[in-house]
């Protein structure tokens, strides 16, 4: 493996170079369940699953589908909130050498129709309130199985914790009628015997998961992850947050199993050190204060808006948060703003990494017990490389400048599922090109500005929407906000804020101007503000910018 600078100015605990293990990703599993059968592995809002059952159910699943006639290589869409079916469906597809497709269960037919064709998935796992949107989806190429789970099956999902999935419309009061082609997700498990069943997987070059990214613009590419990436990328969090108790730890499961962030930060990594996973399936945010208060969890890995609701709820005071103490904050930036009255309302500690699906997810991260820096990514992991190089060139940028973040590591992805030309220009000499425009101070301290894509250019100047960004979050009114580039016939570009203001704030554009006008240069100060109620986000709560700048274009081409 690779040897990492950046990590002499550590403790020994965290190992510059490590061995990872050849291994199905499902062995975490496995080996969590002999060393510790009795130990509760999954808590679904009040129901208790140990290791050992949990074990057994993925085993039932893995005989059924290997009787079903599913080989290595073969892919199975799982299509499901945070659940305990979820998990059993994923390890057991492991276990069995198939391939696991994650898909969205909030996904319209069009973008079920793409990654299902794309990924050329035979069986879905999903409930039974989706199957008529993957029905209408696959119309064309109708599923050859699907394994139904009803909201009833494991223990009535409560109404407010489930996905907004529009009752009648999404089919949610039609009755599935079961048949050689519809399974029922119980009776698959009860007609299947838990012999321990693995087919031997080539760790390195079989594929464990197609993660599909990017669907924003465009379609979604699906991303190639071995079981040595994901492997890799779970024991390289385990090194890092090496203080962490086997068999001690609580996660609140809030990240979607669905994005790659949630299966590696959480669900693996928490398989992996034995802990208990509260699953939350989905993120209400008086559900989860209750969930916290009550179950008292210890890790809460999340995304900034996550911890935006926790600080801003009105009756934060009323929970006792103090159960928590590890916070990893991924997948967009963390205003320092929100870092910090977080740590000071829970007591724990809130630090900020940094992934991208093609990297299984992490790359970077601060560390929670030692040095950390504000507003900076941190370093990169165990047994990874980062470089900053000129995003035209490819020259290495002198130390401080800002350039392209490249990097390598055993986590990075095999390539785009079916698509080489797209895997030739992202991934070169093992190096993966993030299209994410970084900078590294000194200490080896990488800040992420933006994305490459993301940048302003108004009048000539360039302008990382970060950093307005930040400016506005320091306002005490400002609850989000998003800065985005809109097309100008004479400047390029015009900066505009998007902004979710407080409840009862009464804050005008005028005051928020002259607020950045005291904090920026003039030509970052937003020249447009739009207060809405709510920014469009995606499940992880990524804010979809490209979607506001979509609906700004298309305001402009019909006036
Ligand atoms: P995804 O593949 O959906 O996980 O998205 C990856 C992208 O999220 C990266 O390329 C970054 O643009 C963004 N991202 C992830 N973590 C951070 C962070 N800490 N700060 C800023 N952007 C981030």
């Amino acid at each position: 493996m690779t040897m990492n600078p950046w990590l002499d100015q550590y403790p020994e605990e965290v190992p510059h170079s490590y061995e990872y293990p050849k291994q199905n990703v499902a062995q975490f599993l496995i080996d969590s369940a002999t060393l510790y059968p009795q130990h509760i592995a999954l808590d679904f809002l009040g129901k208790k699953i140990t290791y050992s059952s949990l074990l057994k159910s993925v085993y039932r699943f893995a005989n059924a589908l290997h009787q079903l006639g599913v080989r290595k290589g073969d892919r199975v869409a799982i299509m499901l909130p945070n659940c305990p079916q979820g998990v059993i469906a994923y390890y057991g597809t492991l276990l069995v050498g198939g391939i696991a497709v994650m898909t969205n269960p909030l996904y319209v037919p069009r973008e079920i129709e793409h990654q299902l064709t794309d990924s050329g998935a035979k069986i879905i796992v999903t409930l039974d309130a989706l199957v008529e949107r993957v029905n209408k989806a696959m119309e064309r190429r109708p599923m050859e199985r699907m394994i139904i789970t009803s909201l009833k099956d494991y223990l009535p999902f409560p109404k407010n914790m489930l996905y907004p999935i529009k009752a009648k419309k999404d089919g949610m009061a039609v009755k599935v009628e079961y048949n050689e082609r519809v399974l029922s997700f119980v009776q698959f498990l009860k007609n299947s015997t838990e012999t321990p069943f693995e087919v031997p997987v080539d760790a390195e070059n079989d594929l464990a998961l197609i993660q599909y990214t990017g669907g924003t613009t465009g379609f979604a590419k699906g991303v190639m992850l071995t079981h040595m990436n994901l492997v890799s990328n779970t024991v390289q969090g385990q090194l890092w947050f090496y203080r962490t108790q086997i068999a001690k730890e609580v996660y609140l499961a809030a990240l979607p199993f669905f994005h790659v962030f949630g299966l590696t930060v959480l669900l693996n990594q928490a398989i992996y050190n034995a802990g208990t996973l509260l699953l939350i399936p989905r993120f209400q945010i008086d559900e989860v204060l209750k969930t916290i208060h009550n179950k008292k969890p210890t890790v809460f890995p999340g995304a900034p808006t996550m911890y935006i609701a926790v600080i801003h709820h009105p009756n934060v005071s009323g929970f006792d948060l103090s159960s928590i103490q590890i916070c990893i904050s991924g997948a967009a930036p963390l205003p320092v703003e929100v870092q910090e009255r977080f740590e000071k309302i829970t007591g724990g500690k809130l630090i900020e990494g940094y992934g991208l699906t093609e990297a299984s997810p992490v790359t970077h991260a601060n560390n929670i017990w030692e040095k950390r820096k504000t507003g900076s990514i941190g370093i990169p992991f165990p047994d990874t490389l980062a470089r900053v190089v000129h995003p035209e060139t490819g020259e290495e940028m002198p130390l401080g400048e800002v350039g392209e973040l490249i990097v390598k590591g055993p986590q990075v992805m095999k390539g785009y599922w079916n698509l080489p030309e797209e895997t030739e220009r992202t991934l070169r000499d093992g190096w993966l090109y993030t299209g994410d425009l970084a900078r590294m101070d000194d200490e080896g301290f990488f800040y992420i500005l933006d994305r490459r894509k993301d940048l302003i250019i108004a009048g000539g100047y360039n302008i990382y929407p970060r950093e307005v960004e930040e400016v506005l979050f320091e306002h005490p009114d400002v609850e989000e906000a998003v800065v985005a580039g809109i097309n100008d016939p004479y400047r390029g570009e015009n900066v505009k804020a998007y902004i979710v203001l407080r409840k009862g704030s009464t804050v005008t554009e005028k005051e928020l101007k002259s607020w950045c006008k005291e904090r920026l240069a003039v030509y970052k100060v937003p020249k447009i503000y739009e207060f809405r109620d709510s920014l469009p986000k995606t499940l992880v709560g990524k804010v979809l910018r490209r979607k506001l700048i979509d609906e700004e274009n298309e305001k402009l081409a019909n006036q």
